[in-house]
């Protein structure tokens, strides 16, 4: 049977089952390194595209993942394509409906989400990525071989192209090589397979840390996302995300860079500011910590890695695609791996997997991710003059017309625009 699916014709055919991977069956037309988001989606379309898709991931599911787990209209975007918006629906979440932004003068304002954001009449979620990535990771296994607990190590490189992995089954304590005509990075911020391709972004102008902590009993929790752009954290945020059941993600982030210049510690500053800030002191009072605080670092879209060569492609955070404002890269590394899999195809059909052929993969990541990547880039210098952040937010939360504008701007690539204009500016000084 044949059906059309992200442009791509799908033949339905039976996988191996988890445990039955036999020794004859190492070679695979795919292997899909990290099953995080980025590569349960690019297992799942490549899978149901009929081909022999190997995916290994090197811990075992449901995991948790460091992450201020609000998932974007793109990642839902995803879920909608595979049918799995019921299975987000029955799993505990949050629906959140617009966002709370506070100022380095401590100016309020909540910007309701447009209707229509993420297609999803005007709401978005919140969802652990213990449960989300789960979501994603179980229903790749209806279309890919998936091995748990296999941590890949280094590539095998022969003439030039990467032909497979080598890895460590962790049960058994044993080395493993399997070969592909293809190998995809989605192995996260610490990629090893960007590190072996020389593609790794560690520039800490263009990374980020960041903190996070879950509580319960935060007094005033809301539906909306809140991010405080506290003084004690710029250019960086401060953020509080409700979860079910009264419960909510903590964290704040930072540029690697004004960190390190700063000699910041983000635990001590995201702790104070908890206890003593006027924002959250009494929020805060009574509530309790519920895990430990955990960080993680962030590489950004606003430099531009090489994610694709002769036999591989990267996605998602192993491809530095994470939106270099807001610290959104869920639905960048689904996206990503949508675009791959189209060209994926493409090229084994040609049988062509050489640098020359994958580049397509690079223009049409960029033509989809690159206008935002690059206003995101220039919001976070915004972000850096706390003249203009106090502006914006201060002439929000009198006028409804630009708290509409902003609203806008949430769903509208185009309306986002407005705020790398200066004449923007001038309306909001002389408006
Ligand atoms: C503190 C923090 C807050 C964030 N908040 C948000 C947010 O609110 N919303 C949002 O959209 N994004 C957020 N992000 C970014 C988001 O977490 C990432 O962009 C997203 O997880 C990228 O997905 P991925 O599939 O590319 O990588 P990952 O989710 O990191 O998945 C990679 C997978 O590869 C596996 N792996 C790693 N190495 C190997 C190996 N050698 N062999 C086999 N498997 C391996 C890992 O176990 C993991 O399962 C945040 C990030 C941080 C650090």
């Amino acid at each position: 049977m044949e059906k059309v699916f992200n442009n791509m014709v799908l033949k339905i055919q039976n996988r191996p089952l988890f445990g039955e991977l036999m020794a004859e069956e190492e070679n695979f037309d795919v292997i899909v390194v990290g099953g995080g988001p980025g590569g349960s989606t690019c297992a799942t379309y490549l899978g149901k595209a009929g081909y022999k898709v190997l995916l290994l991931e090197k811990a075992k599911f449901p995991r948790d993942k460091t992450c201020g787990d609000a998932v974007s209209g793109k990642s839902v975007s995803v879920l909608r394509d595979f049918g799995l918006m019921d299975a987000i629906e029955t799993q505990p979440h949050e629906k959140v409906n617009g966002v709370l932004f506070s100022s380095p003068d401590a100016t309020i304002v909540e910007i309701p989400f447009p209707s229509g954001y993420g297609g999803n009449k005007g709401f978005g979620y919140v969802c652990r990525r213990e449960v989300f990535d789960n979501i994603v990771f179980q229903h790749s296994k209806k279309y890919a071989t998936v091995l748990e607990q296999f941590q890949v190590t280094d590539l095998i490189k022969e003439n030039g192209y990467v032909v497979g992995v080598r890895c460590m089954d962790l049960n058994a304590k044993k080395e493993k090589t399997f070969r592909g005509r293809i190998i995809v990075g989605a192995d996260g911020a610490l990629s090893v397979v960007a590190r072996k391709v020389n593609a790794e972004n560690t520039d800490p102008k263009h990374s980020c840390v960041a903190l996070r902590a879950y509580y319960k009993n935060i007094k005033g929790l809301t539906k909306n996302i809140e991010i405080h752009f506290i003084n004690s954290v710029l250019p960086g945020y401060f953020w509080i995300f409700p979860l079910e059941n009264g419960t909510a993600n903590v964290g704040v982030g930072m540029l690697t860079y004004d960190m390190q210049k700063r000699a910041i510690n983000l635990k001590t500053s995201m702790l104070e500011a908890i206890k003593n800030d006027p924002l959250f002191k009494e929020r805060f009072q009574g509530a309790e910590l519920m895990s430990d605080i955990k960080g993680w670092t962030l590489p950004f879209g606003s430099k531009k890695v090489k994610c694709y060569g002769n036999g591989y492609v990267l996605l998602g955070d192993s491809a530095s695609l994470i939106d270099p404002f807001t610290g959104e890269g869920i639905g960048n590394s689904m996206v990503s791996a949508r675009i791959a899999s189209r060209v994926i195809d493409k090229a084994l059909k040609a049988n062509d997997v050489s640098e020359n052929n994958l580049k397509e993969y690079d223009v049409e990541l960029w033509k989809e991710l690159g206008p935002e990547l690059k206003t995101s880039y220039y919001l976070q210098k915004i972000g850096q003059h706390k003249f203009l952040l106090n502006l914006i937010i201060k002439k929000a939360s009198k006028s409804k017309h630009v708290r509409e504008t902003i609203s806008g701007m949430l769903v509208n690539e185009q309306a986002k625009k407005q705020f790398v204009s200066p004449l923007f500016y001038l309306k909001l000084l002389f408006g």
